[in-house]
């Protein structure tokens, strides 16, 4: 893609995909969720038994997931700004190779630092990491590792190994009822898990990788990425807002040793605007507006109190 049409078009996609941002988030699994979970009309090919989920099975999946965090911490209380994430993850996701899924990006009502993915197109960063970041591009470059994360489909994979789960087999051709809803709480289960225990390292690698690479398609400076995870090495390791964010991902200086290897290509991009304007005149607005304060939402103790308990016997 040539890269100097970028911060024109960008702006113009922006403005686009206001019309395209779906309704509140709140009914983001409210009244409509149990119409979209039509197990019954979900293939029983050999392929299902043998494990590979298929799209909509994914997103079923990704559903599960995805409240699991939203049942642990809230999304931040303010359409503007939740519109404001989301019209940048969108436009960011369209530069992967899954452009045509139904992305949704939340923020977290979080001080602790991170961002989380979930199969089928979820994707999540709380205000702690939001507060944290000096322009677009760094939001830009966030997203879009956790948009790796979906393309890759790391925590589907990363829960059917660990949970010795047969996904597909698992809700595959069985109808709604009692019974597949035991199966989607087991499926949530295996998703608590894995948030509390983390993706495997070489994973979170390859997602930076991606990430960078996706960000700067969609034309911003690629240091957004690496910019943030220089904010979070230059933290006091031992801030309780890291602790979850650090038992869970590689230390930020081991990514960005990585990330300093796989750079140079991308180099030739350093000149791609960062956005700093607009992203300080949103969170500075939604500051106004009282949406930021607060210290909100817990997020290890409340995905696994028994990660908590780990992270208290660490302090
Ligand atoms: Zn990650």
């Amino acid at each position: 893609m040539a890269a100097s049409f970028k911060p024109l078009f960008l702006a113009a996609a922006l403005a686009v995909s206001a019309a395209a941002v779906a309704g509140p988030f709140d009914k983001m699994f409210g009244g409509d969720g149990g119409s979209e979970i039509d197990l019954g009309s979900l293939l029983k090919s050999a392929k299902d038994a043998f494990g590979e989920v298929q799209p909509e099975q994914e997103r079923t999946i990704g559903r599960e997931a995805a409240a699991v965090l939203l049942g642990a911490v809230p999304l931040v209380k303010d359409e503007a700004l939740q519109r404001y994430v989301n019209r940048v993850g969108r436009w960011v996701a369209l530069q992967t190779e899954r452009p045509d899924i139904d992305w949704r990006f939340g923020l977290l009502d979080s001080m602790d630092v991170n961002a989380f993915a979930a199969p089928g197109g979820y994707v999540f960063v709380t205000k702690g990491l939001l507060l944290r970041m000096g322009s677009e591009a760094e939001l830009a470059g966030v997203l879009a590792h956790e948009c790796s994360h979906v393309v890759k489909k790391h925590h589907l994979q990363a829960v059917q190994k660990g949970a010795r789960l047969d996904l597909a087999v698992g809700i595959a051709g069985s109808r709604m009822g009692g019974e597949d809803r035991a199966k989607l709480d087991k499926i949530a289960g295996g998703f608590k898990e894995l948030y509390a225990r983390g993706l495997d390292k070489k994973d979170e690698y390859e997602a930076d990788r991606m990430g960078l690479v996706v960000a700067t398609r969609a034309g911003y400076d690629p240091y957004g990425l690496p910019a943030t995870l220089q904010t979070l090495g230059a933290m006091n390791p031992k801030d309780g807002s890291l602790a979850f964010l650090f038992k869970t991902h590689p230390a930020p200086g081991q990514r960005l040793d990585l990330i300093d290897a796989a750079f140079a290509p991308l180099d030739a991009y350093a000149g791609q605007p960062s956005v700093k304007d607009r992203f300080l005149r949103e969170v500075a607005a939604a500051q106004k507006r009282g949406a930021l304060e607060g210290p909100g939402f817990t997020l290890n103790a409340a995905v696994s109190p028994a990660a908590a308990r780990h992270l208290h016997h660490h302090d």
